[in-house]
């Protein structure tokens, strides 16, 4: 097999996103939500405990007015001590729905009506839907003011709706959001995906960080069989932030190939609990640290869902030159275009030596040996009266 005949799946993964940055060409048409300056403290798709981040959280203090970011009118409001608190979804321009959650309180006439429904039913928690001429405001206008209704610490959630069914980045309405800072890659992650799967003789996953002599070029790691790419990273906005902001855009390559490309932009509201198909809720749980995947398997139904390839990002050992150098380079880039990267140095090889063997011991019991160089493994299996076979 020469190099060029080498193939990968290059499948490019899409997926929690659209990409529909090109819907909102004009961007200095939409007002900025709050007045002066302000920075993020969590940003579009990050990772929450069995979620997605459907937006992002503004750092304000308690009573900062909130601004209609275009002309629009009032659709829906809820109130309650969980999630979102006092919630207001504003609309405006056909498609497109402005949450905003956690609010202290709602600006006039929106409270007095929220005042009289809750008199009505007698009951704190009301979910009221609202007719464009019902409650209409121009852009600029204060809808509302900053708290901490059903989070604690006051921030502004902000989130993007489109058509009712997808959540989309603010940031695509041109909203210039402070970052100067690049994603730090902290750990990369070997993982086995075949029952062939041999990583530095071992069936286990590897975990790379960067002062690690495994996986430079000089020390490439052996291989055998599919392996999947995970990583660990964060970003933050200013080097003051003690914020961890998560990522945009993530990309894997193969020497030169682009194999796997996953782009937070936006993703649909059905999928939003679906946080444990890209993220290795088990890695991240023995490492302490979060990580991402780089790879699609047909095992993680997500992609299915989409149309989208069943194997992308999978590095196959069947499909490379064994004993040839390959370079895997993990890219992470933040929503405003600064990019890290880490390049991991991989070599197929196939293991010495490996099989099993069934030798009868009697009528009831046999030993399989399963020998793997350089480690012998014996395992002893008795038949069952009851059963046709227990090991
Ligand atoms: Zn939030």
């Amino acid at each position: 097999m020469t190099a060029k005949s080498v193939q990968i799946n290059r499948v490019i993964l899409l997926l929690p996103l659209l990409i529909i940055s090109s819907l909102f060409a004009d961007t200095t048409k939409y007002q900025w939500v709050i007045p002066g300056h302000f920075t993020i403290t969590s940003s579009f798709g990050e990772f929450r405990h069995l979620h997605f981040h459907g937006g992002i959280d503004v750092r304000a203090a308690e009573g900062v007015p909130i601004l209609a970011p275009a002309d629009g009118w009032v659709s829906r409001v809820s109130v309650s001590p969980w999630f979102y608190g006092k919630a207001l979804y504003f609309s405006f321009d056909d498609s497109l729905t402005a949450v905003f959650g956690h609010l202290s309180r709602f600006a006039e006439p929106i409270s007095r009506k929220v005042l009289i429904k809750q008199y009505k039913y007698r009951k704190y928690c009301i979910d009221l839907l609202f007719k464009p001429d019902e409650l209409a405001f121009k852009k600029g206008d204060t809808i509302g003011f900053t708290g901490g209704t059903g989070a604690g610490k006051p921030h502004l959630h902000f989130e993007l709706r489109k058509n009712g069914t997808t959540v989309v980045n603010p940031k695509v309405l041109g909203y210039d959001i402070y970052d100067k800072i690049s994603p730090i890659i902290k750990d990369v992650a070997l993982i086995p995906l075949s029952g062939d799967c041999w990583i530095e003789e071992q069936l286990l996953p590897i975990v790379i960080s960067s002062s690690d002599s495994i996986g430079t070029i000089e020390h490439p790691v052996r291989f055998w069989g599919k392996i999947g790419v995970e990583a660990s990273f964060y970003d933050l906005a200013t080097p003051e932030s003690r914020n961890r902001l998560g990522a945009h855009e993530l990309e894997l390559f193969l020497d030169d190939s682009l194999i796997f490309r996953c782009v937070y932009d936006s993703f649909q509201l059905r999928l939003t609990r679906a946080v444990g198909f890209l993220y290795d809720l088990e890695m991240s749980e023995k490492a302490g640290w979060r990580f991402h995947r780089f790879f699609t398997t047909s095992s993680l139904p997500i992609y299915q869902l989409d149309g989208m390839g069943s194997e992308s990002g999978v590095v196959d050992a069947l499909r490379m030159v064994e004993g040839k150098v390959y370079c895997l380079r993990v890219a992470v880039a933040d929503f405003n275009g600064h990019s890290s990267h880490r390049e991991i140095f991989i070599v197929p090889a196939k293991p010495e030596k490996v099989f099993a063997n069934l030798e009868p011991v009697d009528s009831n019991s046999c030993v399989i040996k399963l020998d793997i160089s350089p480690n012998n493994v014996t395992l002893f299996a008795t038949r069952s009266p009851d059963s046709d076979f227990v090991a």
